[in-house]
């Protein structure tokens, strides 16, 4: 188990080398990686450690307890490929928002949100990352194809373009574990990374 293959991602997402369980926990326990789990959220070792397994999860006995083993890992410092211009796709938009309705606050899975404009394009309102949030199907439909204040509904936070740079790339890797998938996998890539066009 210990030397079994963990995907490991540059800070932009991007894989650029497969290790082993046990390096990727060294690392993470240097504060060096970061664990990603199936919503894109990131874990340090502590917390990771902290999860509870289940009985479906392969698990690995350390710090005196059985520590879920990591698939997918991101490198916190390491970004030798070139920043890029942050891709305006939904994935980006999710990642941003924190998978978080940006008006009733509620987390939920990637699957069960949806992009608003908050001001609708019938007004007007551009495809932009200052004008277009996560947000759930019951405030997308309340909202209908008003403003915020027409609607009487408010932002949790105004959107913003994002400084930091999750890009996901792929490429035709063998995968060898279904957390990987995301990150090669073409048809999901292409939903979640296109680039969302301003109008
Ligand atoms: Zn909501």
């Amino acid at each position: 188990m210990l030397s079994s293959n963990v995907l490991v991602l540059n800070r932009s997402y991007i894989p650029i080398h497969i290790t082993s369980v046990r390096r990727a926990f060294c690392l993470m326990y240097q504060g060096l990686a970061r664990v990603v789990d199936g919503q894109f959220e990131t874990f340090d070792f502590e917390s990771w450690s902290e999860l509870s397994a289940s009985v479906h999860d392969e698990t690995v006995g350390l710090v005196g307890r059985m520590v879920r083993v990591p698939r997918v890992i991101l490198l916190t410092a390491y970004d030798r490929i070139p920043r890029r211009v942050i891709r305006f796709s939904r994935l980006n938009v999710y990642l941003r928002d924190n998978n978080t309705c940006q008006y009733c606050g509620q987390k939920m899975n990637r699957s069960e949100l949806n992009l608003d404009h908050v001001i609708p394009r019938m007004q007007g309102g551009k495809t932009l990352w200052d004008n277009v949030v996560a947000c759930c199907f019951d405030c997308n439909r309340r909202k209908g194809g008003r403003r915020p204040e027409e609607a009487s509904m408010h932002l949790i936070r105004h959107p913003v373009r994002p400084k930091w740079t999750p890009f996901i790339d792929f490429s035709m890797r063998q995968i060898l574990y279904e957390e990987w998938r995301p990150f090669f996998n073409i048809v999901d890539f292409t939903y979640w990374n296109l680039e969302l066009k301003p109008d």
